[in-house]
């Protein structure tokens, strides 16, 4: 059993898994812009190469700096202040579910 599709890459849109050939080979496409990956491999493998993200570099500036941020507001004066408390636990969800979405 292969992994559950993400959305496209490049349009957010659904995913589709094709088999075809007496091999079981498949090929992932968007069912909106039509990008497609595989089609030699099997699904496992064709799912994991749609599925494989890098993260892009401008988002990898973001997430370094929301690193920094969440330390500064744990290292701060007033770590224990309920409003820092909660940017900093809402800091570490972003940066938990960015680093989820793309291959680090
Ligand atoms: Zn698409």
């Amino acid at each position: 059993m292969s992994e559950p599709l993400k959305a496209c890459p490049f349009c957010g849109g659904a995913g589709t898994i094709e088999t075809w050939g007496p091999t079981g080979a498949a090929y992932v496409w968007c069912e909106v812009c039509r990008a497609e990956v595989g089609g030699d491999e099997q699904t496992t493998e064709s799912v994991a190469m749609w599925n494989r993200r890098a993260m892009p570099a401008e988002v990898r500036k973001v997430v370094e700096r929301m690193v920094q941020e969440r330390e500064g507001c744990l290292d701060c004066q007033y770590p224990d202040d309920p409003f820092t408390k909660t940017m900093a636990a809402y800091l570490g969800e972003v940066i938990a579910a960015l680093e989820a979405a793309y291959d680090r």
